[in-house]
């Protein structure tokens, strides 16, 4: 079921969710309710927060890359309880954009390669590496569970750029 989503501005947002401790109907229901608010705002991933829900949980979708030169996208997977174990030294600087944040993009240096610890939808832990736009990825929807959002990971002249777009969608969206 497709939910209202948090937007910058909503104090939630900025919370710290909490972990899981037993995947119950409830938990398979919030998931649901991810992929299709996700679908809904043709995104590729959606952190519990974004729908004002204090768990530790995001999909997120995954980037394939073909030899051919080709990019396809993979349903969404589910990360429960994700802890990151392993950042790379090596960064790659690349743009973002957040749901919670409409129409805005940014500019967001992120470790290149990470490690990730997660359960799954069937309680099941799962362990892998990520690089590129999938590590990227991970570190966003990873942030929201901290209530950090990529424009605290912007550089301040980058930020200052925004900062009227910023406000404007606070006035907005703010209760
Ligand atoms: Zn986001």
């Amino acid at each position: 079921m497709k939910r209202p989503l948090v937007y910058y501005g909503h104090p939630t947002l900025r919370r710290k969710s909490e972990p899981v401790k037993e995947i119950t109907p409830e938990i398979h229901q919030l998931v649901q309710d991810l992929k299709d608010t996700t679908v809904e705002h043709n995104g590729a991933g959606m952190a519990a927060v974004q729908l004002g829900v204090l768990h530790r949980v995001f999909i997120l979708c995954r980037y394939i890359h073909h030899d051919d030169g080709r990019w396809t996208m993979t349903s969404p997977y589910v990360y429960i309880n994700p802890r990151i174990l392993h950042y790379s030294k090596e960064t790659l600087i690349d743009t973002e954009g957040c749901l919670s944040l409409p129409g805005l993009r940014g500019k967001v240096e992120r470790p290149e390669k990470i490690r990730v610890i997660w359960t799954d939808l069937e309680g099941k832990t799962q362990e892998e590496d990520f690089e590129g736009y999938n590590a990227r990825s991970i570190m966003h929807e990873n942030d929201h569970l901290n209530g950090v959002l990529y424009i605290d990971r912007m550089t301040d002249k980058d930020r200052k750029y925004i900062e009227p777009d910023l406000r404007a969608l606070k006035k907005k969206y703010s209760i």
